[in-house]
């Protein structure tokens, strides 16, 4: 069931948002070669804690951390460990998710480590470009499949794999709700957006195949050809004009 939020749900949604942002941009502030990604979630924990709120994702279907942290060709969902230690050349994609009285804000970056390839360059500001291009069509009276396609065929003309078993969500007293907002779509189809939908709009792109497979650890989703993924998210609320973006600072 989709829910509707009114104003001062979104207000909430606002505080939560700026929250899981804020907790984002400390941890960019720390990336560098020789930072375990272990030592980001910790960053990011500590700044969710300290401002009243709690890490959306921790103990979330068991998930162990603050954070997803995902490095090259870890598409989402990626643990933080200890033993895990960033490289020059690196990406890293951190997702995060931020609870504030009793709602949600979910949001995610790629970031490069040190001096990174050209190819890793636009393969992340493809992935932020093509948020944007999507956001675009998420306005009262248009439908979840404009969205889709427009992410999709943006990044598909760049020749890049679109992932399409993991989509955006709908967010609010829920980390994840109604509708599904797929990075794919036939525009013309899908439900309708209304005014005070919350959606979480993540497109994830892979430099080549979209195909995937999950690690033994039961979460790392992995790229199949190995080459780079990138994430970009924002938690969003429709209008009638276009949405406001809600994990912003
Ligand atoms: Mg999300």
């Amino acid at each position: 069931m989709v829910t509707l939020k009114n104003s001062s749900e979104i207000e909430k949604m606002k505080a939560a948002g700026e929250i899981a942002i804020t907790a984002l941009y400390k941890a960019r502030e720390l990336i560098k070669p020789g930072v375990t990604t272990f030592f980001l979630d910790e960053v990011i924990r500590k700044h969710i804690v300290a401002s009243g709120a709690k890490p959306s994702f921790l103990g979330y279907g068991g998930f162990p951390a603050s954070a997803c942290i995902s490095v090259n060709d870890k598409i989402i969902h990626g643990i933080p460990s200890r033993e895990e230690i960033l490289k020059e050349g690196d990406i890293v994609s951190i997702d995060v998710g931020a609870c504030y009285k009793g709602f949600h804000g979910d949001c995610a970056r790629t970031y490069g480590v040190g001096e990174i390839s050209d190819n890793a360059k636009m393969l992340i500001d493809v992935t932020r470009e093509s948020f944007f291009v999507g956001i675009k069509k998420a306005i009262v009276g248009n439908r979840m499949g404009d969205l889709g396609n427009a992410i999709y065929s943006y990044a598909e003309k760049f020749g890049y794999g679109v992932v399409e078993d993991y989509t955006g969500h709908g967010i609010g007293r829920a980390l994840h709700e109604d509708p599904g907002v797929p990075n794919y779509g036939t525009a013309g189809r899908g439900i309708r957006f209304q005014e005070g939908m919350t959606l979480a709009v993540e497109p994830m792109i892979n430099e080549g195949t979209k195909d995937f497979y999950i690690l033994e650890d039961k979460w790392s989703v992995m790229t199949m050809d190995h080459k780079l993924s990138a994430h970009y998210e924002n938690t969003i609320v429709v209008t009638g004009d276009e949405p406001v973006i809600l994990t912003k600072v």
